[in-house]
């Protein structure tokens, strides 16, 4: 089984209603038809009219930004992951930077966060990455390897079969800064062989690690053709259609 390309957008706290939808079925009309997979990660507003509005699709699927790591209680303002399922969201991005940064989100959370999505029956988006000063000292891939074990690597193999991987270095998040396509490789090929060490060669030949940061209709391309990068997270470019459909077709 070949792993799966993926191009997915994260939406972060932008668009309302009205532009996620035609902003939606404008990258769902074009997505449709590729032999990609398409994940479109927009507000949990959008997640229900979206359901109704794109025909449901192997090939363009909805995901959360985000879950709480308890089913259900005394948490105002939390969605939980069994919520997301009832709704038949696929997917759920987790540890992603700025939730790490803003949400003070750390290893041992998003380990609790990874067990509430995967036993609710979700797939996750799992981030990681290093920041600048971290990749100056040359401590990246020891920083990612530690990101991973601390949460993501609690997780068995069969439950590993739903998750992808995004590496995402921080210093190229929404700067304008891309990690070169040698740069990527590195990291997605360091990252491949932690799966291998762990779980064995048939996860970690068949685990679609993306990246993430700075991801363009001009660049992506060349990252894409990396031997383990199998696609991108997308931010900012992810919110012009047009763009977004470039991407898509870089593969
Ligand atoms: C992201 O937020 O996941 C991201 C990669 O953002 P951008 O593409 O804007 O750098």
């Amino acid at each position: 089984m070949a792993r799966k390309k993926i191009a997915a957008g994260n939406w972060k706290m932008n668009t309302n209603i009205d532009d996620g939808i035609a902003l939606a079925v404008a990258v769902a009309d074009a997505a449709r038809s590729k032999d990609t997979v398409t994940i479109l990660a927009v507000p949990f507003t959008h997640l229900y009219p979206l359901q109704k509005k794109i025909k449901s699709s192997s090939k363009v699927l909805l995901a959360a930004q985000n879950c709480h790591h308890k089913a259900s209680g005394a948490f105002t303002g939390e969605i939980s992951a069994p919520m997301l399922a009832a709704m038949k969201v696929p997917y759920v991005i987790l540890g992603h930077s700025e939730r790490r940064e803003y949400n003070h989100e750390d290893n041992a959370l998003l380990s609790l966060k990874l067990r509430a999505a995967l036993d609710a029956g979700l797939k996750v988006i799992f981030c990681c990455g290093e920041g600048l000063d971290i990749r100056k000292a040359n401590a990246h891939v020891a920083h990612v390897k530690k990101q991973l074990t601390e949460s993501l690597f609690q997780l068995t193999i069969a439950e590993m079969k739903n998750i992808v991987i995004a590496y995402e270095p921080i210093w190229a998040i929404g700067t304008g800064e891309t990690a070169s396509p040698a740069q990527a490789q590195e990291m997605h090929a360091a990252i491949r062989s932690m799966l291998q060490k762990k779980y064995g060669k048939r996860i970690a030949e068949n685990t679609s690690i993306l990246y993430g940061g700075s991801v363009k209709g001009n660049n992506a391309k060349e990252l894409f053709s990396q031997a383990d990068v199998d696609g991108g997270l997308v931010g900012g470019s992810s919110l012009n259609a047009t763009e977004f459909v470039q991407i898509i077709n870089a593969f």
